[in-house]
């Protein structure tokens, strides 16, 4: 019999990480609520949600019972030339749920593929509209949206791949990461950089494409509605379409269904993923307005995509189930309580040395510590604690389920706030 850790540690490539020397991975048995049991017989309290996807918590009956009963009519069929209603029901709930103008939805595998769509979405309507010169994106620095070729094309150059893949990524151009604060009064001058790039590159922009008010593995950073709202207003002047991709920040993230509500702004186009099917199934979907759906057919075009597993009737049937769960649940409120418990728990971490900021926004807690933050050791320090958070870069945060107690929470956020003293 081969040590299972042995056998993944010598053959199986985890997330970012050396085929001969990775770190250390730890066995999950499985997993309830907000608890991941690992093969020892211990426990973790999950700070991550599973990347951000878990909002309800694992092992949740209602969201297993859509799974079953579905993989009992039909795990998957074709959805060329055939629709289902697993399908149907989700599409009209997100547009029920979507900012206002949305109105056509492609469905896509996962969160990176749902942004190669928006990109190729954005580049064929200028197509068909005459203007094949607006081909190029622009993107925010310290954004993050995914690792294909297309959406690496457009995460931040420095701490993205751009160095790795030079000369086989597309160039595209990129505009200063927002300096203006999600929680300071706004300033107008924090908008100047975006508004020059804009004047100089519109007549090749096809979009703009950004991550609405929280820049996720990018940097973890909450900048002003203000800001927003500005860029779809200088979208509208210079005729580039806006992409919001929420695939972090939607359902219910930031204590709005989507950030984009923060800044009242409807996107061109809107990409969801991780969270869509409460983190059971890899689904995403790229949702388009009216105007950009028919402004690419309107020669005759067709949108040029199709996976094999589009509309995947499990996917669509547990995402159906988490909406409802969702829309059910009170989560406003439930947001609310979780960010209060974050505001008193990690805003005592401010005058610690070596943490630089505190950043706090709905069911997102974050700490950027002064120095890069050493994952094997952070990662075995908390699970002494019992509790499941993995750091990145100089952050240490954590972005619980929905579902998670006050006293989880709090258990969360004192092992961190004890990891930061331990750095200081
Ligand atoms: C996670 C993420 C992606 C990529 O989604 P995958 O499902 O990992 O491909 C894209 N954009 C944002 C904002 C994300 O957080």
């Amino acid at each position: 019999m081969t040590d299972p850790l042995q056998f993944d540690r010598a053959h199986i490539w985890h997330p970012y990480t050396s085929a001969t020397n990775p770190l250390p991975t730890y066995l999950v048995e499985r997993a309830d609520g907000c608890r991941l049991h690992f093969n020892d017989g211990s426990d973790v309290i999950d700070g991550m949600a599973s990347w951000w996807c878990a909002i309800h918590g694992y092992n949740h009956p209602v969201l297993n019972d859509a799974l079953a009963q579905q993989s009992s009519r039909m795990s998957h069929v074709m959805f060329g030339g055939i629709t289902h209603q697993p399908a149907i029901e989700l599409c009209e709930q997100l547009l029920t749920l979507a900012p206002d103008g949305l109105e056509h939805v492609f469905l896509a595998d996962s969160g990176s593929v749902s942004v190669e769509v928006a990109i190729k979405m954005t580049i064929q309507y200028w197509q068909a509209r005459g203007r094949p010169e607006k081909h190029k994106l622009m993107s925010l620095r310290g954004g993050y949206h995914g690792d294909t070729f297309g959406a690496m094309s457009v995460c931040d150059p420095d701490t993205g791949m751009h160095h790795l893949f030079q000369g086989a990524i597309p160039q595209q151009h990129f505009t200063e990461r927002p300096t203006c604060r999600f929680d300071t009064a706004f300033d107008s001058t924090s908008v100047q950089a975006l508004e020059r790039d804009i004047k100089q590159h519109h007549t090749e922009l096809a979009a703009i494409i950004l991550e609405p008010i929280v820049q996720g593995a990018g940097g973890m950073w909450f900048y002003h509605p203000e800001y927003l709202a500005k860029v779809r207003a200088l979208c509208d002047q210079y005729e580039v379409l806006l992409i919001a991709d929420e695939i972090a920040t939607g359902f219910g993230r930031t204590g709005k269904m989507f950030a984009c509500e923060w800044a009242s702004v409807s996107p061109d186009i809107l990409c969801v993923g991780k969270a869509l099917t409460g983190g059971y199934m890899t689904l995403a979907a790229t949702i388009a307005t009216r105007e950009v759906a028919h402004g690419i057919s309107s020669q005759g075009g067709v949108f040029m995509h199709g996976p094999t597993f589009m509309g995947n009737p499990l996917a669509c049937a547990v995402a159906n189930a988490s909406l409802k769960l969702l829309s059910a649940s009170g989560w406003q409120a439930n947001i609310a309580r979780i960010e209060n418990t974050l505001q008193t728990e990690l805003t005592k971490a401010c005058t610690l040395n070596s943490v630089r900021d505190v950043r706090i926004l709905g069911a997102i807690g974050v700490l950027e510590m002064t120095g890069p933050v050493d994952v094997a050791q952070a990662q075995t320090f908390f699970v002494e604690r019992g509790v499941w958070i993995r750091p990145f870069g100089h952050l240490l945060y954590i972005m619980p389920p929905y579902v998670i107690t006050d006293d989880e929470l709090k258990t969360l956020c004192v092992a961190l706030t004890d990891y930061a003293k331990k750095l200081s």
